[in-house]
């Protein structure tokens, strides 16, 4: 469910629950909606930076997850100029340069569980980037 903040033509503001904007939409376009103060059904969806409420479970929130993924995409870009990729040597080389062996610098890669648990034990710092998986190839 969404919540938008909604107002009348006489500036009436009101909370109304949708599905999703597109529910909203189609019952603002046949007048389903009307003020609750003055019953109005002109109304409007006041422009709120996050008006967004989440089902219980969480799920399928079109826009949240909009707003993710416009996130995840400029993270992702960042990560991709800015780090090294290494690859699937993430672990081994994030060590290495933990050690001094390699020259400090950020790196990219993939890691695997039990890899990611040994470089926390080891201290190492790191972070994981949610990426969208790339097609599979077989190689
Ligand atoms: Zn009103």
């Amino acid at each position: 469910m969404i919540v938008y903040d909604l107002q009348c033509e006489q500036g009436h503001v009101f909370e109304g629950w949708f599905e999703d904007i597109r529910t909203f939409n189609n019952q603002n376009k046949k007048k389903l909606i009307s003020c609750p103060v003055c019953n109005n059904t002109s109304i409007m969806k006041v422009p709120t930076t996050f008006g967004i409420k989440s089902s219980e479970n969480g799920q399928n929130i079109p826009e949240k997850q909009a707003v993710l993924e416009k996130m995840t995409e400029k993270l992702s870009e960042f990560v991709e100029k800015n780090f090294d990729n290494v690859g699937t040597n993430f672990a081994s080389e994030a060590l290495k340069i933990h050690y001094g062996v390699s020259e400090p610098r950020n790196i990219r890669g993939i890691s695997t569980t039990q890899e990611e648990k040994t470089l926390k034990e080891e201290g190492i710092q790191f972070f994981k980037v949610p990426v969208p998986a790339p097609p599979e190839t077989d190689s």
